[in-house]
Order: structure tokens, then C-alpha cells, then sequence
């Protein structure tokens, strides 16, 4: 077998990646002339390349890198795992530590009665399993046509077949259909795209109604839950106005719809709470949990559910599972990263230190002569590019034109900034620093400025 280390020359990597590789949401081919790059180490918020730059993230790998790169702690637990107990499965009526340890920890750090977790070994696996519990829990109660779920376009739910069904990626499902049937999507809340003469507030609760009047249209009885990121995040870091949510709460209550709260962002401390739902005020029935839960450094995600949910599903067997459905050394790496997160205070300096910093630089970014809004919840955040803020004009170009370009530039100044269409965003490691921030946001404007003469000299500075 080929020993193919950090150590080779970047053209050969690249040469290889592209004759064997291939990546996940790439046009293969494009990237195939250019070379991808090759990232070989990582500390703290700095990512290091095969080329010796040290970038910034600021996207946390994606959204995911919660306590920064480099825990020891982590690579140790999970070195001491995989002697002890590299795998066993959890189907027949067996268990381990790990598993039990870290099903306990999250109990205890969720809100209400959210006491039972079904694993999964990512995000969108954990939504698969959410689709099919959500039916099951309403069939095990008798309600067998009570099996529609409702989400929104332009949410995220993954993309594995269900999870893309979920989402609302019209690109996404261009692709690979027939999508999975009984999902119905509604508008989202992204003012200052959609939210035309309307206050946002107004706007909020015109987008929240259409869940009521989705409910009436399909039938009262058909609707088995609605499922929504707190922070819609591969979206565009979209947040909603204000009265979005609580009434998104008060109709869920009232037609005895499940509301499942997809925290895979904003989940461990990204929104400067443990949950995303805690700081939009919501009261789920399910939470969809991955990313943040080990940092990145292990792959796994799971299903978090009610305590009326799981005794429910306990009434007979749920046929349902994977094989690496609680996995030991996954299990064991996310609970020494709750343990860090815990013991060093790491939403609490989100929260109060690293969010309030970054949220006054952030928002400062309003006055930019390319961008309309500015939005940041905790760690989350995003400007939306625009040729003409006082009318929320779009480009005149193909969506997303402005917005790589503006990446390219950010990329070329060492920081990883992400583009969704026009906007760009940003979330970084919870401990990032304010010293960090301010590296962050220097290099953040003058990839905005850059872009910003590069879209005018293109000509590219039209409003649509
Ligand atoms: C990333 C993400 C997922 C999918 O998680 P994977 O681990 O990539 O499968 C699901 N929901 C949300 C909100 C996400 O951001």
C-alpha cells in the first residue's frame, strides 16, 4: 500500500486527490485544474496548510470545532478506548460506559424532559432517525395517518436521502429524486431577502402563520411534527425576527404537532447557551444533535427525545438502528469534550466574553458599502452583500458570484470565511479570543474591500 504522508510534495497530493477523490458539494472537475488545498495540522483557531500558511477558521472545520484543535485530552481518550473497548453494538440488550456515561451527561445539560438519546453517527443519519421515530411515536398512539412532517425551504437537515427530504435546498433536491414523500415545506423567515415592504416584525409573523395555515390545508390530523434549525445556519446564518418563534411554539401546542429543534449548529454552546432553543425560548420535543457534541474530533450525532416520546417508543421495539449507533470511542471523545467545555467555562466565555466582542465588530459591518444586514446570535454570524443596501437590492449577477468572489479573497487572506449565495458567514471555535476576533475582523474587511473594488471593476456592482 502507497504511504502517502503530509511530506509529499502539494502538486502530487493534489494530483492524487483528484484522480481518487471525491469531494462532497465540489464541481470535482473544477477543482481537478486547480488543486485543492491540502490542510495538514491545526491548533487552537489556526488551521496549517501544506504550503506552511496559518489560516483562521472561521467556520470551525464545519460549524463543528467547538473547543478549537489540538485537545490532547481527546486523542488520549480516544487512544485509551480503542485498548479497552474499540466497538461493541448496542442492539441486543447490550450496553457500555461510554454510551451510558455520555446519554446521562446529555440528559443532564438539556432542557425539560429531554432525558433519552437514540445515537447516530452524524447529523443527517440522526434526522433519518427522526422521520421515522416521529411516525412511529404517532402510530404506537394510533394515529397512523398523523405521519406529514413540516419544514421550511432553505433548511438544512443533512443529505443523506431523508435529510435532504427534510431540508430545503432547492439545488439538493434537483438531484437524486424522487425525494422522500409526506414533507412539506413552508416559507422561512429571511427578512431581508423575502420580508419585501413588511416590518420584520410583522414579516415573523406572516412566515410563523403559515405553519398554521399549512396544518389546515393538509388537515389537522395529518401533521406529525415540525422540524426547524433554531438559527437556520448552512442557509446563510438566517435569524429570525423576534416574534417568530413564539408563535411557532403556541401553534405546535395547539395542534399537538412535535416540534424538533434540528441543534446540530447551534447545539453545545454556538448561540452562547447549550441549545440554540434555549436562546430562541422554544420547547422541543425532539433535538437533533451532532457537530459541537465532539468538537469534530469523533464522528457521531444522535436524536435527543422526550421523556413522553421515548416511553412511548418503549412500548414495543423500534426497528431501528445503526452499527455504529452509540460507539464507544465516539462516545467516549464527545464526553471529555463536554468535560472540557464544562470545566473551562467555554459557553460561559462565548457567551460573555467572545460573543458580545465579536457582536459589536460584527455588526459595525453594516456600515460597508457592500453590505445590508449584519446578524449575529453567539458565535454565528453573517453579513448579507448587496449593491444597494436601502432598497435590500440582490445582484444583477448569478446568486453567489459576488459572494465566492468575496470568498476567494477572504481564502487568499488566511481566514476561512464561507459564502451561502451573497452572504457571507462566519462561526469560529466558542474559544476564539477577542485578540483572535480582532485578527478575525481585520482580515474579514479587507476581504470585503477587496471584493468589494473587484465586483465594481468586474462591472458587477448592479442591482438585479
Ligand atoms: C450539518 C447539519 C446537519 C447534517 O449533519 P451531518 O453530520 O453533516 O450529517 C443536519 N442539520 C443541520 C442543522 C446541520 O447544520
Amino acid at each position: 500500500m502507497n504511504m502517502i504522508s503530509n511530506h509529499m510534495p502539494t502538486e502530487e497530493l493534489q494530483a492524487l486527490d483528484a484522480a481518487h477523490h471525491m469531494h462532497p458539494f465540489t464541481a470535482n472537475g473544477e477543482l481537478a485544474t486547480k488543486g485543492a488545498r491540502v490542510i495538514t495540522r491545526a491548533n487552537g483557531v489556526h488551521l496549517t496548510d501544506s504550503q506552511g500558511n496559518q489560516i483562521l477558521d472561521g467556520m470551525s472545520g464545519l460549524w463543528c470545532v467547538n473547543i478549537g484543535y489540538g485537545r490532547d485530552e481527546l486523542a488520549d481518550v480516544a487512544a485509551r478506548q480503542m485498548r479497552e473497548l474499540p466497538y461493541y453494538n448496542t442492539f441486543f440488550q447490550t450496553t457500555h460506559v461510554p454510551v451510558i456515561a455520555l446519554s446521562a451527561q446529555i440528559a443532564e445539560l438539556t432542557p425539560g424532559d429531554l432525558n433519552n438519546v437514540f445515537y447516530a453517527g452524524s447529523g443527517s443519519e440522526a434526522n433519518d432517525t427522526n422521520i421515522r421515530l416521529v411516525r412511529h411515536y404517532w402510530a404506537m398512539k394510533g394515529h397512523t395517518e398523523k405521519n406529514v412532517i413540516i419544514s421550511r425551504h432553505n433548511a438544512y437537515h443533512g443529505s443523506t436521502l431523508g435529510g435532504t427530504s427534510l431540508g430545503g435546498m432547492s439545488g439538493m433536491h434537483a438531484q437524486g429524486g424522487p425525494m422522500v414523500g409526506g414533507i412539506h415545506h413552508i416559507n422561512q423567515p429571511n427578512w431581508w431577502s423575502e420580508g419585501g415592504d413588511m416590518s420584520p416584525e410583522e414579516f415573523g409573523l406572516a412566515r410563523a402563520q403559515e405553519l398554521e395555515q399549512a396544518i389546515l390545508e393538509l388537515g389537522e390530523n395529518r401533521v406529525a411534527a415540525f422540524i426547524a434549525e433554531p438559527v437556520q445556519g448552512a442557509g446563510g446564518v438566517i435569524v429570525a425576527p423576534d416574534t417568530y418563534w413564539p408563535e411557532i411554539q403556541r401553534i405546535c401546542d395547539k395542534y399537538d404537532i412535535l416540534l424538533i429543534a434540528d441543534e446540530v449548529i447551534c447545539g453545545f454552546g454556538r448561540t452562547g447557551n447549550w441549545f440554540g432553543s434555549q436562546t430562541m425560548g422554544i420547547r422541543p420535543d425532539i433535538m437533533t444533535i451532532a457537530k459541537g457534541l465532539s468538537s469534530g474530533y469523533a464522528p457521531i450525532g444522535g436524536s435527543i427525545v422526550s421523556d413522553d416520546i421515548a416511553s412511548v417508543i418503549a412500548q414495543g421495539e423500534f426497528n431501528h438502528g445503526y452499527t455504529y449507533s452509540g460507539h464507544p470511542v465516539a462516545c467516549a471523545v464527545a464526553m471529555e469534550n463536554l468535560r472540557i467545555m464544562q470545566e473551562e467555562n467555554i459557553v460561559e466565555h462565548a457567551r460573555d466574553v467572545a460573543a458580545p466582542y465579536l457582536k459589536e465588530k460584527w455588526e459595525a459591518l453594516a456600515d460597508h458599502p457592500m453590505v445590508g444586514e449584519a446578524k449575529i446570535v453567539g458565535l454565528m454570524a453573517s453579513v448579507a452583500l448587496t449593491p444597494d443596501k436601502a432598497n435590500r437590492a440582490a445582484f444583477a449577477s448569478e446568486t453567489g458570484t459576488v459572494g465566492f468572489m468575496c470568498r476567494e479573497r477572504s481564502f487568499a487572506n488566511n481566514l476561512i470565511m464561507r459564502h451561502v449565495g451573497d452572504r457571507m458567514v462566519i462561526a469560529p471555535p466558542l474559544v476564539i479570543t477577542p485578540d483572535e476576533i480582532d485578527v478575525m475582523m481585520d482580515r474579514a474587511v479587507q476581504s470585503l474591500d477587496e471584493a468589494h473594488k473587484a465586483v465594481k471593476d468586474a462591472g458587477l456592482f448592479v442591482s438585479a
